[in-house]
């Protein structure tokens, strides 16, 4: 699984590099970025870190 970020909805708070930082970590844009296959084990944290976006801009497939 994977993280993907609506980077037009992000405000990049940082909140899911904070809960999830082996799914999401910020660009060089200042937003947040899924970078990488996800491990099977942080799954629920990436999980959760989209339940809490503020903006609601993460999917997690
Ligand atoms: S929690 Fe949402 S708004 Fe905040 S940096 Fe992550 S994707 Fe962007």
């Amino acid at each position: 699984m994977k993280g993907y970020v609506d980077k037009s909805a992000c405000i990049g708070c940082g909140m899911c590099v904070d809960t999830a930082p082996d799914a999401f970590r910020i660009g060089e844009d200042g937003l947040a970025e899924g970078y990488q296959e996800i491990p099977a084990d942080k799954v629920d944290d990436a999980k959760e870190a989209a339940e809490n976006c503020p903006v609601g801009a993460i999917e997690v497939k």
